[in-house]
């Protein structure tokens, strides 16, 4: 058989390696942490666990194809249900919005907290939903950096109606254009977090954010959302997968133009096949130091940080649910903190993940297990223990106001997770959730492609390179990859 390596066990590290396998490669796995995910991981602390990263699960169908391929019933490894109630929503005049899953109660819902007709919204869900079948195959199925992806009929299709797709308009303005209330505006601004950019700077096109949550619903994964790595994880491993924990991979052999293996610990070790989970410019500037870099690529600014208090909090919210947003006052002035002052903001909008809502035993007995969530600039050298105490602050404030209690005498036991130790558990650049941002309407084709222009061999997977971050995306890396080698190597 022929050999592959995979540098970093991300959830696109894990997707390739049971890909490759299933392509009968044999696999080896090199991680330097002691626990496969990456961002997706979990932490345990005094009775309650939390997940540490991604808490929105969406499009299940990307997850379930590894168990089909692999000819493995998804049902013995991982088990999940869709969410009625996908997020609830605070305003800071008093409103409360929840969105619903079912498209007619949701619009419903609006016409009766916003000034809003239900028409108007099943219009705009309409045209989510066009821009996505437009673009999807186009840019998140296929490598968007070789030339047959160009020849094929969802491609010329999507170049002919372009103009629809609201590449040269602003989310924002694209927003407001479609609604008068500026509550909805702010409602549908915020899909531009989901990869980390700015609704103000990233094309309107991101519109089509909401036809995902809303067409393929939103899901709890049953035991958390870190069941997501630990089934990928077990699947490898009954596949055949070979996992090394602790060992971080210092280089990339480049011989003539090739790879032809990596450096662990020391030790050579051969591959015919390297594909790099790594961010990507980590992946240049450290593992492959002589060889000529895409500086263009590696210049991208990066998407927005975050910086999360786990709390466990000794009481039960009946007003919360596992997703919920209290919004800034102040979105624009929020973004402009983000992106282009690049500080904390003193008002953010904070959100709120309680997986106790769908798993109890996450926390005890009467206990709640909050994940609390800013989004923060990346990591230029600001003086984050300075932030993270200014910002504690101001979400104690905030949510003890909304929810009328005294939040901090409830908090029991804290961590706290920044762009740093974003960036030192995961080798993510600057700590970036999602890689390079989309505040752009070149993004998608200045992301770095899944394989080496000038390197054979060498294959590239994950948030930070195409198709972009998020679970979904990062597992359409992997079969990207996959999809490239099956043809390099014509196995
Ligand atoms: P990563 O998770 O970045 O992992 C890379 C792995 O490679 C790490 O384990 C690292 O240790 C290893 N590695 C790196 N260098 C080496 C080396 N030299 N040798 C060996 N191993 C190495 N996405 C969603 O879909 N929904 C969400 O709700 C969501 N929320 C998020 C919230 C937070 C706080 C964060 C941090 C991220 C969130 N994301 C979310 C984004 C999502 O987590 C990422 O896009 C995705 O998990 C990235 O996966 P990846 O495959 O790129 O690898």
């Amino acid at each position: 058989n022929k050999k592959a390596i995979i540098i970093g066990s991300g959830i696109a590290g894990l997707a390739s390696a049971i890909r490759l396998r299933n392509q009968n490669f044999d696999v080896e796995v090199y991680e330097t942490n002691s626990y496969p995910g990456g961002k997706l991981a979990e932490i345990h602390k005094e009775g309650y666990r939390f997940d540490c990263g991604p808490s929105l699960f969406t499009m299940p169908q990307f997850l379930e194809e590894l168990f089909t391929i692999s000819k493995k019933p998804i049902t013995n490894y991982f088990q999940y249900s869709k969410k009625e109630i996908v997020c609830n929503y605070f305003y800071e005049d008093g409103t409360r919005f929840t969105a619903l899953a079912d498209l007619k109660k949701f619009a419903e819902e609006a016409e009766k907290k916003f000034d809003v007709k239900s028409a108007q919204i099943f219009k705009y869900f309409e045209n989510s939903k066009l821009k996505y079948d437009l673009t999807s195959t186009l840019f998140l199925e296929k490598s968007l950096h070789k030339l047959s992806t160009y020849l094929s009929l969802d491609t010329i299709k999507a170049i002919i109606r372009i103009n629809s797709l609201g590449i040269d308009q602003k989310l924002h303005s694209y927003n407001e254009e479609t609604f008068k209330d500026s509550r909805l505006v702010q409602f549908f601004d915020r899909y531009a977090t989901y990869n980390g950019s700015s609704p103000y700077l990233t094309p309107g096109i991101m519109s089509m954010i909401p036809h995902l949550e809303q067409f393929y619903g939103t899901f709890f994964p049953k035991g958390g959302m870190y069941t997501i790595t630990k089934s990928l994880y077990q699947l490898a491993i009954d596949l055949g997968v070979t996992f090394h924990f602790e060992s971080k991979v210092d280089e990339v052999v480049v011989t003539k133009k090739k790879a032809t293996g990596v450096i662990v610990g020391g030790l050579y070790k051969e591959a015919d096949v390297i594909v790099s989970n790594m961010d990507i410019v980590p992946t240049y500037r450290k593992l492959l130091p002589s060889q000529r870099t895409p500086e263009k690529t590696l210049k991208q600014p990066r998407s927005s940080s975050a910086l999360i208090f786990y709390w466990g909090v000794k009481k039960e919210f009946p007003e919360l649910d596992l997703h919920n947003i209290f919004f800034s006052k102040n979105y624009k002035e929020e973004f402009e903190y983000i992106f282009e002052k690049k500080e904390a903001y003193n008002d953010p909008t904070v959100y709120i993940n309680i997986t106790t809502k769908n798993e109890p035993s996450d926390a005890p007995k009467g206990c709640e297990n909050w994940f609390v969530m800013v989004n923060v600039p990346n990591n230029e050298g600001q003086d984050w223990e300075e932030i993270i105490q200014r910002s504690r602050k101001n979400i104690v404030d905030k949510l003890s106001r909304l929810l009328k209690i005294n939040i901090e005498e409830l908090i029991e036991t804290e961590e706290i997770l920044d762009p740093r130790s974003i960036e030192s558990k995961t080798q993510s650049y600057q700590g970036a959730l999602y890689g390079s941002s989309s505040n752009n309407k070149y993004a998608a084709f200045l992301r770095h492609p899944n394989f080496s222009k000038n390197i054979k061999n060498l294959y590239f997977c994950g948030g930070s390179v195409h198709p972009g971050g998020g679970i979904p995306l990062c597992l359409l890396s992997g079969k990207i990859v996959s999809e490239l080698i099956e043809k390099d190597f014509k196995v």
